[in-house]
């Protein structure tokens, strides 16, 4: 019988909320699943954010590594499907002949083709071509496919409360989502016994952002909960010859929104790292951002020389020995008796990146990396009432015919799934994966299809327009990844 991979990705889900909801049943089929297979903390990358993460899942490499870090490239663009030089699993698969159905995978616009089919992500730009082959996208048009929610949804931004009615319109929408992807998965699993299929469920991350542990995102749960357990028993329905491993996936954790936002610039400043900015320098330079309409913090490095992100530092010019210095510095500083950064992690200087420094704050702090900012440290205002860019946390419950049951929660890297994914069907993992094999949990064929290897298809690359990325970016701002 002909073993397969089925993974569902539930941006954000963590075990904060699922233990608490598997444990008083309101997640049947989740539990099942858990109860067969084994359960796992899936840590996650630094920074543990949505883009950064999902890269390394499909290709087994580190953010160290494949560079995405964040949504915005450094000149401040949004990183697309071109910015990701390493093959994801499924095209090495596409190698060995194997089929993939890829629904909602981010980074994936602009769309390349596959051996098999391809739905783009919500980094797509409304109107954009998002799915491959075409007759998907005219099937998808028609049966009204929503790859995330109406740009004007909600209508909210993070620094203003909510109505009560603008958060019910909300949750319909998020419910909605599901809705719209329940449908399109199911038909894509009936069309074919595919080989791999991966589906992504944002809908866990967007309401959690806004209602964290509310019954809205367990409502939210609720409804994944029966779309996985239809999607499965679709596929199984139309190819019973087949024998399904189940992953179900986050790409990082949640926390509680933060107390303090920590403005970088100064805190370095105040460390003596860079020079101290008198205030009417910052009014005369927020003056200028308002006029030359200079949108991303990212685009300011005329300010200084180390330019700092939410996630981390580049600074070209620092020598080992600052960088080091200035490493130690922060893993000691504290605010209230409390240290303001949980981790603090050098990159090595023989990587391609020109990061320095990546660091990860404690929940408590939220990172704030505008250079204008003239305050330290102040009370956190936003309508959100969880974020993610402090737990690395995601979760991981598998269960199938080639996972080995175990009772005890398991910790594993996402970094490695790749290389088990591509394992359990057989394949070699890729040279270039940073990722281990876990053949404790996964029971491996013996015989590896090394031999049926062929050329890879060519890929063709259409280009992404610049202007699409401004609709994209309002709706990462309304998410608070953008000040
Ligand atoms: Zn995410």
């Amino acid at each position: 019988m002909k073993k397969v991979v089925f993974i569902f990705g539930l941006d954000g889900a963590t075990w904060k909320l699922l233990d608490p909801w598997l444990k008083a049943s309101h997640l049947p089929f989740l539990q099942t699943l858990a109860q067969r297979g084994f359960t796992a903390t899936l840590k996650s990358t630094i920074p543990p954010l949505t883009s950064t993460a999902w890269t390394t899942f499909q290709t087994g490499v580190t953010p160290e590594k494949h560079h995405i870090f964040g949504f915005f490239h450094p000149s401040g663009r949004l990183y697309n499907s071109h910015d990701i030089h390493y093959p994801k699993f499924w095209q090495t698969a596409a190698n060995y002949g194997k089929r993939s159905a890829i629904i909602n995978m981010p980074l994936t616009y602009p769309i390349q083709p596959n051996n098999g089919c391809l739905v783009s992500s919500f980094l797509t730009p409304p109107g954009a071509d998002f799915a491959y082959p075409t007759q998907l996208q005219l099937k998808l048009l028609k049966s009204h496919y929503q790859i995330d929610l109406p740009s004007n949804h909600h209508g909210f931004a993070p620094e203003t409360p909510p109505s009560p009615s603008a958060k019910r319109t909300l949750h319909r929408q998020i419910l909605s989502l599901i809705a719209s992807r329940e449908k399109a998965a199911i038909t894509i699993a009936k069309q074919e016994a595919w080989d791999i299929f991966f589906v992504l469920f944002k809908a866990t991350d967007l309401s959690q952002h806004f209602f964290w542990d509310a019954k809205e995102t367990l409502a939210v749960y609720q409804r994944i909960d029966q779309a996985i357990a239809k999607i499965l028993h679709a596929y199984k329905t139309a190819h019973p010859k087949t024998k399904v491993n189940i992953l179900i996936i986050s790409d990082h954790g949640f926390h509680p929104i933060s107390k303090y936002d920590v403005a970088l610039y100064p805190l370095l400043a105040k460390l003596g790292f860079l020079p101290q900015r008198p205030n009417w320098y910052l009014k005369f330079l927020r003056g200028l951002r308002k006029i030359s309409k200079l949108k991303y913090t990212t685009k300011l490095t005329f300010l200084s020389q180390p330019q700092v992100f939410s996630y981390g530092l580049s600074w070209p010019d620092a020598s080992p020995n600052t960088i080091a210095k200035l490493a130690n510095t922060l893993a000691k500083v504290t605010y209230r008796g409390q240290k303001i950064f949980q981790k603090i992690k050098i990159v090595p200087p023989n990587s391609t990146t020109l990061l320095r420094i990546l660091w990860l704050t404690n929940p408590t702090f939220a990172p704030n990396p505008d250079p204008l900012s003239g305050q330290l440290i102040y009370p956190k205002i936003t309508s959100l009432k969880a974020h993610h860019y402090s737990d690395p946390r995601g979760i991981l419950i598998a269960a199938g015919p080639q996972i080995q049951p175990k009772q005890k929660r398991q910790f594993l890297h996402l970094v490695d799934l790749a290389g088990n994914i591509l394992s359990l069907l057989g394949i070699p993992a890729p040279t270039h994966s940073n990722g281990r094999l876990y053949p404790q949990l996964f029971k491996f064929p013996q015989r590896q299809l090394s031999s049926q290897r062929k050329t890879p298809a060519e890929i063709t690359k259409p280009k992404s327009k610049p202007e699409d990325d401004a609709l994209v970016t309002q709706r990462l701002r309304q998410l608070g990844y953008v000040d």
